[in-house]
């Protein structure tokens, strides 16, 4: 999908792409570069954004990544997957797999932070700078977690599922109710 209005010139604006088009171009590019037998898929990755597995022969992508982010982005870890294809995926993120990005024209990052993804159902509010963190696990230990700015004194952590805690008040709710049904028939 390319976005233009009807008129207008040909002209990809930096804007969202959809999961329509990253169907299309990851289809496209795997033909391209004739990774015979690979194929696409989406997947539910809420950390991950682009995974290579070659055992599948496949390329995938998060669709919640693919849904929140810019189209360059999304094209950029596309291409960082299509080279991890290309080299051999024992390559990780070496010299060799970071030549073929050079060759590919993505940007050879192994880590990327800029990316825009669903938040956690997890989260706690540093009490000193504010900052909310969030995770989607419930923590493995509701001790010790801190704010990396504010430290373990001023920054404590404590995380609270907001789902859960809306369905233990209505439990609650109607547990107090139910008390009070019992003392009015008493
Ligand atoms: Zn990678
Ligand atoms: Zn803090």
């Amino acid at each position: 999908m390319l976005c233009c209005s009807a008129g207008l010139p040909l002209v990809i604006y930096s804007c969202r792409m959809d999961i329509l088009e990253a169907n299309h171009l990851a289809h496209l590019l795997i033909g391209k570069h004739r990774l015979d037998g690979w194929t696409f898929r989406l997947n539910n990755g809420r950390r991950q954004l682009g995974l290579c597995r070659e055992d599948r022969k496949s390329i995938e992508l998060s669709r919640h990544y693919v849904l929140r982010n810019e189209r360059e982005h999304v094209m950029d870890t596309l291409l960082h997957e299509i080279a991890h294809a290309l080299v051999g995926t024992r390559h990780g993120h070496d010299s060799v797999w970071k030549e073929m990005c050079a060759t590919l024209g993505c940007t050879a990052r192994s880590c990327e932070t800029s990316a825009v993804m669903p938040d956690g159902k997890w989260k706690a509010q540093c009490p000193s700078c504010r900052k909310i963190y969030s995770q989607h696990r419930r923590p493995r230990y509701s001790r010790g977690l801190y704010c990396r700015h504010c430290g373990p004194e001023l920054g404590r952590l404590l995380f609270n599922n907001d789902e859960i805690s809306y369905q233990l008040r209505r439990d609650r709710a109607g547990n107090r109710e139910a008390a009070q049904l019992m003392l009015k028939l008493f």
